[in-house]
């Protein structure tokens, strides 16, 4: 017999207050009650509009080609999709992470997400796996600046344009990986790292069929060399993933992270005060 969301969410949370190294994972999904659309869920942007992601592939040889015109051309869209991403507020799914973090459970959050809701609810230890809206990073040395350091209106009147590292003197881009761009160094080793470490994890609002991202999972779920065992691998989903189906994750506790994590964080809270 299967087990009911409330056993589940009460072995999850038993599973984390046990933990000594409990990562999250997360993606687009655990934004989607913040009103920012997935790619790939039944509303996705492109589950609606493929062609937009064929688009989406142009971006990065774009740059590489061209950085000052690609610069001209993103600052001359009308209404970028970045502003409306910076107007959208954390919600129940980021601050329940936040909270496990705060008690001490959680050790690490690793996103994909680049709308910066995670750092808007409180995670301090957090790895931006493709990026954020609210960064520059350096194309040489992956130096990164804040975003609003910059007057991009006047450098572009004063034909400034590309961006350049105070460091090295490189291109600097957006933080946001493009399609085909190589994941930056430092965050896909630490991720690694993390992942290979863990005991618990637990991964919300992904589809996990992007990749290097959804090796991840597998890294932790089927025990990485010189692991006695591998870790709990907890799944928070609306729908069953290549990680339910390929048996990566233990379990998957199938509904929308706003709820279900909140709803973790409270068990966590109750055994630990126990
Ligand atoms: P995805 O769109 O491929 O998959 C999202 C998954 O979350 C789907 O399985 C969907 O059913 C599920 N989901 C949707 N709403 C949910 C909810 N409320 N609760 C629980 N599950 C929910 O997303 P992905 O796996 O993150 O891959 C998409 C890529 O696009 C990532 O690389 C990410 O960088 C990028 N992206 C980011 C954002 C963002 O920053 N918010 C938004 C769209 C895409």
């Amino acid at each position: 017999m299967s087990e009911s969301i409330d056993e589940l969410i009460e072995n999850a949370a038993e599973s984390l207050a046990r933990a000594e190294y409990a990562i999250a994972l997360t993606g687009a999904g655990i934004s989607t009650e913040s009103g920012i659309a997935d790619f790939r869920g039944p509303s996705g942007v492109w589950t609606k509009n493929p062609k937009a992601e064929q688009d989406a592939y142009k971006t990065y040889p774009r740059l590489l080609e061209d950085p000052k015109g690609w610069w001209e051309e993103m600052l001359a869209q009308p209404v970028s999709g970045r502003e409306s991403l910076e107007k959208a507020a954390a919600n129940s799914g980021h601050y329940a992470l936040a909270e496990l973090e705060r008690i001490g459970v959680l050790k690490w959050t690793l996103t994909q997400n680049i709308d910066a809701l995670h750092e808007k609810a409180g995670s301090k230890n957090l790895l931006e796996y493709h990026g954020t809206i609210s960064k520059l990073r350096c194309m040489a040395c992956n130096a990164r600046y804040p975003r609003d350091g910059f007057d991009f209106e006047k450098m572009l009147a004063d034909d400034r344009l590309p961006p350049l590292c105070s460091e090295c003197q490189g291109v600097l881009k957006s933080d946001v990986v493009y399609f085909g761009e190589p994941i930056p160094s430092d965050i896909a080793y630490q991720s690694d790292e993390v992942a290979r470490k863990c005991d618990v994890m637990l991964i919300c609002g992904t589809s996990a069929v992007v990749y290097p991202f959804a090796n991840l999972p597998r890294i932790a779920g089927q025990g990485a060399r010189g692991r006695t065992r591998a870790a709990t691998v907890i799944e928070v989903n609306a729908e069953p993933t290549p990680l339910t189906e390929e048996h990566v994750s233990d379990y998957l506790i199938q509904g929308k992270t706003g709820e279900i994590l909140p709803a973790i964080a409270e068990a966590v809270r109750a055994k630990l005060d126990a």
